[in-house]
């Protein structure tokens, strides 16, 4: 029998919550560039190229003998990865508690765990605009009441926050912020932001998700205090992290530092989720991070990092002077591409299968809202590419922009 009758029927037999979920373009896109048959230079996934994953590393930890690798972990996580995450922070001179650590199926159950916990139908649930695409398809699949609020350079504009709460006619439940290297933006929430945030949340009774999955991935200036050093122990603030993006995102292995008595829910609902996460990954993870092979990896990636952002910024800026704008980011993946003058009319969705044609991928702006802004933008990532493969796709996005501009 075929499903479709199923989904048409007023009646539909299933459960209503499946209009709620939304279908994400970046999870779209990677299914279409997998089909592609032709050479396509990718600045669309936040994702490092396959030589900057420490493969030969993981072949030769996966060999070593490890009690109970295929058992089943506790919920919490592998005891040994929770040692060692505590361990890694504490010579960065970051004082981790292992009773508020719960491992994660990526940063991606870190959020839906968050938001599961905390957003009721209807619920007030401020993100940065723009923002990651699936912590707003997150916030929407409970049922969040989604307000999309405007950043500058410095991050999420919080003076602004009180008004535009205001309009809503209802106090916030969550804030949720990307604060180092934002995805889509690349931009970081200053120091003082960061305090008037927690602020906020104090006044309103509300949380804050604090995702950060770029933040060891500084390369330039110095860094912002993290929520936990402003505000140690604050049972408001629920930090959200993931190997994904410092080691592999394939692994699916992140971590979550919350109060304690909200880890013990957040145990309860990742039960029946994944009872817990990938055994061999967490050992593997745990064997890595025990040989101290972690600094020397990020030291890497940032000087690769640094030479990749340049070489983008400075082949757009080459390629098309004023018209477009860029941002410059400190760190991370992505820096997000405005386009201005002569460019300033095209939709980057309508822009994108023409990309697709000349050999280059981004994703277009209007992913990263749930309202339909931001057609003049592109998130471009700097990771996954040398800089020679950068300038030819910067080359290959100027040829799209023209033949836009032609049709
Ligand atoms: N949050 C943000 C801001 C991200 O960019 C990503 C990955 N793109 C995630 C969460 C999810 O991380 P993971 O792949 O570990 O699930």
């Amino acid at each position: 029998m075929s499903i479709e009758p199923l989904l048409k029927s007023p009646t539909s037999r299933l459960a209503s919550r499946v209009s709620l979920l939304k279908g994400s373009i970046i999870d779209s896109s990677t299914s279409l560039l997998a089909s592609q048959k032709h050479d396509i230079i990718r600045f669309a996934m936040g994702a490092p190229n396959a030589e900057l994953i420490p493969e030969a590393e993981f072949a030769r930890l996966a060999t070593y003998p490890a009690a109970g690798r295929y058992d089943y972990a506790a919920t919490e996580g592998n005891p040994e990865l929770i040692e060692q995450i505590v361990a890694y922070h504490s010579r960065r001179g970051v004082d981790l508690d292992p009773s508020r650590l719960l491992v994660t199926t990526g940063g991606m159950q870190g959020l839906d765990i968050a938001f599961k916990l905390f957003v009721d139908p209807s619920d007030l649930v401020i993100v940065e605009s723009p923002t990651y695409t699936n912590g707003i398809a997150t916030a929407l699949s409970y049922q969040g009441r989604v307000l999309e609020a405007p950043v500058d350079e410095q991050g999420l504009i919080v003076e602004a926050l009180p008004a535009l709460v205001a309009a809503t006619g209802q106090i916030p439940k969550v804030i949720y912020t990307i604060p180092n290297f934002q995805n889509p933006s690349g931009r970081t929430l200053s120091g003082a932001r960061r305090m008037q945030l927690l602020e906020l949340a104090e006044e309103w009774d509300a949380f804050i998700i604090d995702d950060d999955p770029y933040g060891l991935l500084r390369f330039e200036g110095s860094e912002e205090p993290s929520f936990a050093e402003l505000s140690p122990g604050n049972p408001r603030v629920v930090s959200v992290r993931t190997f994904s993006k410092v080691l592999a995102p394939g692994l699916r292995v992140g971590w979550m530092d919350m109060d304690p008595a909200l880890r013990a829910l957040a145990v309860n609902a990742k039960q029946s989720m994944d009872t817990c996460t990938n055994g061999p990954m967490q050992q593997l993870i745990a064997d890595y991070l025990s040989e101290g092979r972690l600094d020397a990896h990020l030291n890497t990636l940032r000087e690769v990092y640094r030479e990749r952002k340049q070489a983008m910024l400075a082949a757009l800026a080459e390629a098309f002077g004023q018209d477009v704008e860029a941002t410059d980011p400190e760190g991370g993946f992505f820096l997000w591409l405005t386009l201005r003058g002569r460019y300033a009319a095209i939709h980057s969705e309508k822009l994108f299968p023409i990309a697709l044609a000349h050999g280059v991928a981004y994703i277009p702006g209007p992913a990263f809202s749930d309202s339909g802004a931001f057609a003049d933008a592109l998130r471009l990532c700097f990771a996954t590419s040398t800089p020679a493969r950068i300038a030819e796709g910067v080359q290959r996005l100027h040829a799209a922009l023209e033949e836009a501009l032609a049709s």
